[in-house]
């Protein structure tokens, strides 16, 4: 099976729950678990606040997100074109957060990791940044 989808939105955090439920609606047609289903939203709302919150700022500009199916494989990329991040490396250490005084916590990457089975962080400062995510759905029902 393949399927594609793309979508673009404002970053402005109503459009977090937004993009979480509309990954969440794309996968359904894998027969997903619940669990799934909840590792897919989390990861997906991790990488969307991301780019709101760093890559935007807080100033309202364009987030896409795709979707990609092939066989029992989930594909998601989430982008934006926001400030980019100068070490990516560095930036997805557990616990790093560049914005301590808003109470962010460095977890979001972490969180990207655990619940997808790869991710991928392409970025250039001043140009923005595409978080690549896969995860294998249905395979522990096999
Ligand atoms: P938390 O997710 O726990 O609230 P956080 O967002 O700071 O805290 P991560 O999500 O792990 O933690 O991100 C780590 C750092 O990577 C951020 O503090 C930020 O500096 C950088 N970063 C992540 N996504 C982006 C992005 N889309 N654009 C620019 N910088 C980003
Ligand atoms: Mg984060």
């Amino acid at each position: 099976m393949k399927n594609q989808m793309r979508l673009e939105f404002d970053s402005i955090s109503a459009n977090e729950a937004f993009a979480r439920v509309a990954a969440a609606a794309f996968m359904t047609q894998m027969n997903p678990s619940m669990e799934e289903v909840a590792d897919v939203k989390t990861a997906v709302s991790e990488a969307v606040t991301n780019a709101i919150i760093h890559g935007y700022g807080g100033g309202v500009h364009k987030i896409i997100l795709t979707g990609e199916i092939e066989d029992d494989w989930l594909m998601l990329t989430v982008e934006d074109q926001g400030v980019g991040i100068a070490d990516i490396k560095k930036a997805m250490e557990p616990l790093y957060t560049s914005r301590p005084e808003l109470e962010r916590s460095g977890m979001g990457f972490l969180f990207m990791e655990a619940f997808m089975d790869e991710i991928r962080v392409e970025s250039e400062p001043g140009k923005g940044t595409r978080v690549f995510m896969k995860k294998r759905i249905g395979c522990q029902e096999a």
